[in-house]
């Protein structure tokens, strides 16, 4: 699955520190905190713990959990890889701030098919805009003075400017729209596992509703393009955090060897280890047995 990318515009920024701020109507976001220093990593090197942690968030916000510890988990998550970039997931060109309109593919937060380009740049800079600069030749961000921004700037010169609007401390995305992003992986996830493990047990029309409710969800692919390299390569790029944590989940799904699995006793989502394991550790493995062999002998009584 890795070497399928082998060749990726991946890389994405996370701040060394984040924080949870409420604007003045009370929508919660998730900001690089004041001090907080950008860096640049590549997600794709531990991808499957990335898709693990969202799969769990959603999982916590699905089982109900005080909004709290989801709202919590999710600061942990977005210091651990950096904010999800919806910004530019979600539109049909990362190249939108180039337009006066954006127009957006099939989402779960914004409910419209285009829209103004400085009203959807709102939704992601409650705080403040960036400092643009308009020209001829389109738009580019005012860095100047600001070290790391510059250096920043510079890795990611061939990328879309709305990255380098993304990767401001003055980006910020609502906690519920990652929760609910979050919950539909998640969602997925659950039904396709108990659709194979239930295949047996579930009538015709549950077995329609499970595969209905799987097609309800789009997928946002990765582009591409060709460098020449040794030989001509096909280079793919990932708009944002979310296109790598959705694609990803996406192959994890439909591998078949697929080592995201959900835990045979404690129905928790996990990485398996070996082709075999149904069990998230060994303590489930040995509870899961005690269970079994207790229900054998009250059965037996
Ligand atoms: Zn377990």
């Amino acid at each position: 699955m890795k070497h399928f990318f082998e060749h990726a515009n991946s890389h994405w920024v996370r701040y060394s520190d984040y924080e949870i701020t409420e604007d003045e109507n009370k929508v919660t976001y998730i900001n690089p905190a004041n001090d907080a220093i950008p860096e640049i990593y590549d997600p794709l090197k531990d991808v499957e713990n990335m898709v693990l942690d969202a799969v769990n968030i959603g999982q916590m916000s699905i089982g109900k959990r005080p909004k709290i510890d989801v709202e919590m988990a999710v600061l942990d998550f977005v210091k651990k890889y950096g904010l999800l970039g919806i910004m530019t997931a979600i539109p049909t060109t990362a190249e939108f701030m180039n337009y006066d309109t954006v127009y957006l593919t099939r989402n779960p937060v914004i409910d419209a098919d285009s829209m103004p380009t400085d009203k959807y740049m709102e939704y992601f800079f409650p705080f403040g805009q960036p400092d643009m600069i308009k020209s001829q030749n389109g738009v580019t961000l005012n860095i100047s003075g600001d070290v790391s921004m510059m250096a920043l700037t510079l890795t990611m010169s061939d990328r879309p400017v709305a990255f380098g609007a993304e990767f401001q401390k003055e980006y910020a995305e609502r906690i519920d729209w990652i929760i609910r992003i979050m919950r539909d992986l998640s969602f997925v996830f659950i039904t396709s596992f108990l659709y194979y493990n239930d295949f047996e047990k579930l009538s015709d029309s549950q077995k329609d509703i499970y595969r209905k409710s799987i097609a309800i969800f789009d997928g946002i692919a990765p582009t591409y393009h060709v460098e020449l390299l040794d030989t001509p390569t096909m280079v793919w790029d990932f708009n944002s955090l979310l296109t790598v944590i959705r694609t990803m989940f996406y192959l994890l799904l439909t591998d078949k060897k697929t080592p995201l699995r959900l835990c045979k006793h404690c129905q928790e989502p996990f990485i398996a280890s070996r082709p075999s394991a149904v069990f998230c550790s060994p303590a489930c493995k040995n509870r899961y047995n005690v269970y079994k062999s207790r229900g054998r002998n009250k059965g037996e009584e």
